[in-house]
Formats: C-alpha cells, structure tokens, sequence
C-alpha cells in the first residue's frame, strides 16, 4: 500500500519570503536526489492563507473543548516511534517535490471533520490515491475512527497544530502545547508520532521548526494554494488544481473548518483529470 510513497531526502534548496512578520513559505523544496533544478511549483508561491477568521481554528465548535488538553499539557511529550535520527532543523518549510517526475502531492488541513473527510477519502479510495491529512489535535481526538481510516489506507497524517493558532503569536512553551499534544493523539491513535506537521495559516517562526524537529517532524508547506476556504465555487477550485499542475506539486486543500462541500466536490472532478494526465497522486516518505 506505500510502495509508491517517495523517499525524502536531506537537500533543501528553498527561498524565504517575509510576511506577518514571520516565516512563509515561498519556494521550492528538493527531496533527496531531486534537485533544484526542478523548479516545479515555483510559480505559484504560497501565500499567507488568509485571514484568521476566514480559515479559522474549528475551536467554535461547541462539542470540540481546546481547554480540555490544556488542563493537561504535554509538554513532556516526546514520540515513542520516533525516526532513528531527527531531522535537522530547518528554517523554511519544504514547498514542493522536485525531479520527481509527473507526481502531484494532495494534502487537506484542518480535519478530521465527519461531514467532509469520509467523502475525500472515499473519492481517493476510488482512485487508489494516497494524500496527507494535517490534522488538527481537538478534531483528531473527536474522531478517532477517521484517523484510523486514513492510516488504513495508507494516507500521511501530519500534524497542523491543536488549535490552529497563529504560531508566531505564541510562547514557545505554548508551540510546543500545540504541536506536542496533536502529535500525542496521533501516536496515541495510530502507533505512531506524525512525521510531518504544518503551521496554521502557514505562519512559521523559528521556535515552531525547532520544536517540529525535536518532536521528529518535518516542516511541509504548498506550492499550489486552492483557497478553497473562501468557497470560491467547485469550479475554481478544479481550475486551480488543473491551471497549477505540475511535476512535485503540493496542493493545499481543506477537509474542515468550514463549509467544505466545494473541495469534496472539486476533489472527485480534478483527481481523475490529474490521473488521466499521467500524474502519479502520492504522498512523501520519510
Ligand atoms: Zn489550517
């Protein structure tokens, strides 16, 4: 089920870009063996996603308690399944795949959410695909099962914080909170600490890649932004999908936080063109 998951590697060759004052991703990302010559997914930078209320925490919830996980921090966490060696602290996220070939990376934020993940992974069963989930800790503790689901199929799950806060605005101690108990449920879940995470909003600051690769993440942002949490219409998400497709391409998507019956939709119509264009829909491996 991962054979066809990609190996990382240590080489990054990757571009800073300066916006809320922080860290955010803007570049390209080069996996081991692949180069930067591979310029794929350059073109379309990621940019801050937004404002915070728009793709905001899922906190409003009334059945999600954030302040249930704070009466007990975690802050001594560390991931039992951790990789034989942390990764090396970075201090830009990895944006893209390069001199992967035609191969495409789908990821969904903000989930699991029980009115619109089982819908995205029913459509990637379909095609045999893999993507990977950053997941936020309060709705992965509420839907355990989901979590199960996507590891059963073979998808990544990553960690996207506990609370979608924006990282910069927070004491490390509270990063690590964040960071520390989401990959506490996902170990705790699935058997395994996430390998992966990735900061709200795409805000990163130092302390965030830091605490990432103590906790034996590696930080992965996007090259291919759909803005689908502005409900732009399915149409312009399959347009976004289809205009920004190339070799190593990491499209950012949401399962939750919103109304998200638009990207469940775009899903089912862009995945099968991408499929039929030769792209191979995969997740990285580490
Ligand atoms: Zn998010």
């Amino acid at each position: 089920m991962k054979n066809d998951q990609l190996p990382i590697g240590r080489r990054s060759v990757l571009r800073l870009a300066a916006g809320l004052g922080v860290t955010v991703a803007a570049g390209a990302f080069a996996l081991d063996r692949f180069g930067p010559g591979d310029t794929a997914g350059e073109g379309t930078p990621a940019a801050p996603q937004g404002p915070p209320a728009a793709a905001g925490p899922p906190a409003s919830s009334p059945r999600l308690r954030p302040s249930a996980y704070r009466l007990q921090p975690m802050t001594a966490y560390a991931p039992a399944g951790r990789p034989r060696a942390l990764p090396p602290v970075r201090r830009r996220p990895f944006l893209s795949l390069t001199g992967v070939g035609r191969t495409m990376v789908l990821t969904f934020d903000d989930g699991p959410d029980p009115r619109y993940t089982p819908d995205i992974l029913a459509t990637l069963r379909q095609y045999d695909c893999r993507a990977m989930f950053f997941v936020c800790g309060e709705m992965a503790v509420a839907n355990p099962d989901l979590l199960r689901e996507m590891a059963d199929d073979g998808h990544v799950v990553g960690n996207h914080s506990w609370s979608h806060p924006l990282v910069p605005k927070l004491r490390p101690s509270r990063i690590r909170d964040e960071l520390g108990s989401t990959s506490e449920v996902v170990e705790r879940t699935l058997g395994a600490a996430p390998l992966w995470y990735r900061a709200p909003y795409g805000a990163w600051n130092r302390h965030s890649f830091e605490i990432g690769a103590e906790l034996g993440m590696e930080p992965l942002a996007w090259s291919v932004d759909t803005l689908d949490w502005k409900e732009p219409g399915t149409g312009t998400i399959v347009r976004r999908v289809l205009d920004g497709a190339g070799p190593g391409v990491i499209v950012l998507s949401h399962d939750a936080g919103g109304n998200r019956s638009q990207s469940v939709a775009a899903l089912r119509r862009y995945l099968p063109a991408l499929l039929d264009q030769g792209y191979a829909v995969t997740v990285p491996r580490r």
